[in-house]
């Protein structure tokens, strides 16, 4: 039996003559015909539900992976779906226009959706599997694949894809969970090494992309060793361990790959960052602190990453008014920075929309974000402000 990975076909291939049985309640064809849906051993489609099926659009359209679609090749070379029927029609239905999605409280079909949207929803890529063999060989793969109704991994998948010396060396390191390393590993990294997750961060660390592991794995399926795979995932984990003095719980699942990658040639003072980040985990005005390793690797430089917290809406109404006042009294500009200067705009009155709450005192050198230290200014000046 053999396996291919296509990575190429979108919702728009699939989409082409997408037929569905109203009566039957099943979809039984799509690309062109080559594609046989529900075969006549198939569960009719369950997802019309208002849910499941809503959900599969939703996660595409936010642009969520929907998982692998399970093909098997047949002798006159068509196709049949060994899994993923449910939500191939569920999109095949979308398409044309069977059900609607609620978007920000309003019903749409597909044909009613943003020309944009419709073709962020038709380009979508799909990730395929398609075997071709013997139908025992099938069926036994399918089985595999469905163990107890647990789903393979896409690390799992392709370790079973490329299969060899290389896959048996990974998983004796990265997926043993007597291997003592594993404890240290769990801080830095998310999921379980039993489901292959840390071979698969891993893979993609020395991959340098999660969408080349698959390349990388069939590059290498016949080495007998696997050197470059573990030298890379120490240095990363090294690293971290250089830079980073403690340990929060936060620093699990962050993309270390990339950190590494973009910032590890920055010499670094451990104590300052570990300083730095004892501060920002206390900042009760940061509201995302996992942004803060990136963001004290990037010398402090972009706060978007800590998502701090911004002045209220009646805080902006109450500072603007009374600047606004005090400013029409004394007939200068209620942009204190345009007061100060020498063009049209120092006398200039900005309307409350054309202007921005500004903390006094930085946010960033201790700054509180509380009435007493908000000021307004004109949109030109805040940003001038918030760049230094
Ligand atoms: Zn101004």
């Amino acid at each position: 039996m053999t396996t291919e990975l296509i990575t190429d076909l979108t919702i728009r291939d699939i989409c082409k003559g997408f037929v569905y049985n109203e009566l039957e309640g099943k979809g039984l064809f799509g690309w062109e015909g080559k594609l046989t849906i529900q075969p006549e051993y198939q569960r009719n489609y369950i997802y019309a539900d208002g849910k499941k099926d809503v959900a599969v659009i939703e996660s595409i359209l936010k642009g969520y992976p929907i998982g692998i679609l399970y093909f098997n090749r047949t002798l006159d070379g068509r196709y049949e779906v060994l899994d993923g029927q449910q939500r191939i029609t569920s999109f095949g239905r979308f398409y044309t226009n069977k059900f609607a999605i609620k978007v920000n409280g309003i019903e749409n079909y597909f044909g009613g959706l943003d020309e944009v949207v419709q073709e962020k929803f038709l380009n979508t890529k799909l990730l395929i599997y398609i075997c071709e063999g013997e139908e025992p060989e099938i069926k036994e793969w399918f089985k595999t694949i469905n163990i107890a109704g647990v789903k393979l991994e896409e690390q799992e998948m392709l370790n079973a894809v490329h299969s060899g010396p290389f896959v048996t060396l990974a998983k004796a390191m990265f997926s043993n969970t007597q291997n003592p390393m594993m404890q240290k590993w769990s801080t830095y990294l998310s999921g379980k090494p039993n489901r292959q997750d840390y071979l698969h961060t891993a893979l993609a660390w020395v991959a340098k992309d999660e969408k080349k592991i698959d390349a990388y794995m069939s590059a290498h399926r016949r080495d007998t060793n696997i050197n470059e795979l573990v030298l890379y995932f120490n240095d990363v984990i090294a690293w971290i361990d250089s830079v980073f003095p403690d340990i929060y719980e936060e620093m699990k699942g962050q993309p270390w790959g990339e950190l590494y990658e973009r910032f590890h040639t920055q010499p670094y003072n451990p104590t300052e960052i570990g300083a730095k980040l004892k501060e920002l985990k206390e900042d009760p005005y940061i509201n995302n602190f996992r942004g803060s390793f990136e963001y004290v690797l990037g010398n402090c430089e972009d706060k978007r990453l800590l998502d701090v917290r911004i002045f209220d809406k009646a805080t902006k109404e109450k500072v603007y008014n009374k600047q606004t006042a005090q400013a029409k009294e004394q007939h200068i500009s209620n942009c204190p920075l345009c007061a100060l200067g020498h063009d049209a705009n120092r006398t200039r009155i900005w309307k409350l929309a054309e202007m921005d709450a500004d903390h006094v005192t930085a946010w960033s050198k201790g700054g509180a974000t509380d009435i007493s230290n908000c000021q307004m200014l004109c949109q030109t000046h805040n940003r001038a402000k918030g760049n230094k």
